[in-house]
């Protein structure tokens, strides 16, 4: 709005008032402190961004508000409307616009200077995407501000927990990347797919490989999600989705050949699977479709069709909630972070994944956001469907991301804690969710 005296007096506008920013390191603080930040004296508006919050206002107050060893950054004549969020993406297409001011969640923060606009979308990159901010937003949270206190475990779902096994699951990531999973391959991907059957099958499960068809840069081709169905012992109409997909790419998005994709996302797959060993042992009492998703690559195409074929079929009010893993083994140090992200509607649901995360995996730091994008949780959530996706916090610094060398070797010494501690924290969510706890035995004892 403008400010009224100026157009009474006649004089010329005054240019859009502009503000001094911090940005303040909040992984260390409390949540009494994150508020004094936002509230303090002389500051006009706030972002936050996980372990960072941006403080606008006058400098010199500001100053004496934020310590000086928390300033990661400053920036001087800022106005909200010249900041944007930007996807975090792999590195490979070109220089983003505008100077990086923070990170968080699975966001950069971006301030652009003047003349510099947001980005078309990039049809080669569907997983590029900007937004712009509003002041006082929480883009992306720390659980554990919230939640100083953890739950005791259940000792009903604690054995679940123990049973993932991180050497077992990591064998299947090895042997998944010896599998060029390009979209655009050909047997190999076929190879991949069969194996992953494979193992579903041998666990008892129902298989199942329906094909879709899609077009991307590389050209038309029908390529086949992978199912395991567990069909539950008391309540088979309720139905789980534990899902990441299996396709892979490098560099070139309509390469065939030299995409391993250990991380990306043979990770998330062998986690399916290893998911799939731990709760089919416990027999759920609610259906489970253990997925595989191709076609992820050029645009959630697997995924999507697997939505479409639930409309079709009239299966889709039987899902009772939906968890995706894409990118669970990295971890650029020893301090293991992973967020999860949901829409809003869904925000309780994506919490109990943080809080068994606090209760079972207390070495894992989780920040919840609900501003979900690019991946395949995205078709659940955009039918309406609690879905979350779980994705370890360093994958964008990951160096092999989308490249020829994303090998298992190159996931580096933390892949197995990484990727344990996400699989513990979905056991112990899915062991409630699918009822394979024991729950009902356990109540007649
Ligand atoms: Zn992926």
């Amino acid at each position: 709005m403008l400010p009224a005296v100026a157009l009474l007096s006649g004089l010329a506008l005054p240019a859009a008032a502009t503000d001094h920013a911090f940005v303040v390191d909040i992984a260390k603080a409390d949540a009494a402190r994150v508020e004094a930040l936002k509230h303090g004296a002389g500051v006009h508006w706030w972002l936050e961004l996980g372990d960072r919050l941006v403080v606008a206002g006058a400098r010199e107050p500001l100053a004496r508000l934020v310590d000086e060893h928390d300033r990661l950054g400053e920036v001087a004549d800022v106005t909200p409307e010249q900041l944007a969020l930007r996807a975090r993406g792999c590195k490979e297409h070109g220089e983003a616009p505008g100077r990086l001011l923070a990170r968080g969640g699975r966001w950069e923060l971006r301030r652009l200077a003047a003349g510099e606009f947001l980005p078309k979308s990039d049809e080669d990159e569907p997983h590029a995407q900007w937004r712009a901010v509003q002041p006082n937003q929480v883009i992306a949270r720390q659980y554990r501000l919230d939640h100083a206190v953890a739950a005791a475990p259940d000792p009903l779902v604690q054995p679940l927990v123990d049973a993932t096994d991180a050497d077992r699951w990591f064998a299947d990531v090895t042997t998944l990347a010896g599998w060029d999973r390009s979209s655009y391959g050909t047997t190999s991907l076929t190879q991949a797919r069969d194996w992953i059957g494979d193992r579903f099958a041998a666990l008892g499960l129902t298989v199942t490989k329906p094909a879709f068809t899609f077009s991307g840069s590389g050209g038309t081709v029908t390529r086949s999600n992978v199912i395991g169905t567990w069909t539950g012992t008391t309540l088979p109409n309720e139905w789980i989705v534990v899902g990441g997909h299996y396709d892979s790419r490098n560099t070139n998005l309509s390469g065939t050949t030299n995409a391993p994709g250990a991380e990306d996302n043979a990770t998330g797959c062998a986690g399916v699977v290893e998911l799939a060993r731990i709760l089919v042992a416990n027999r759920p009492q609610r259906s489970v479709l253990f997925m595989c998703y191709a076609g992820e690559e050029q645009g959630l195409y697997g995924s999507k069709a697997h939505v479409a074929q639930l409309q079709q079929a009239g299966d889709l009010a039987k899902i009772r909630s939906v968890v995706i893993m894409d990118m669970i083994g990295y971890s650029a140090d020893t301090t293991l972070n992973a967020d999860y992200e949901t829409y809003p509607a869904f925000a309780a649901y994506m919490n109990t994944f943080a809080a068994a995360a606090a209760t079972y995996v207390p070495a894992l730091q989780v920040t919840t956001s609900t501003n979900a994008w690019g991946s395949d949780h995205v078709p659940y959530l955009d039918a309406a469907k609690p879905t979350v996706l779980a994705i370890e916090s360093d994958y964008d610094v990951y160096p092999h991301y989308h490249r020829s060398t994303d090998l298992p070797a190159n996931i580096g010494p933390n892949a197995r804690a990484m990727g344990a501690a996400i699989l513990k924290t979905n056991v112990a969510v899915l062991a409630n969710e699918a009822g394979a706890s024991d729950r009902i035995f356990a109540d007649l004892r």
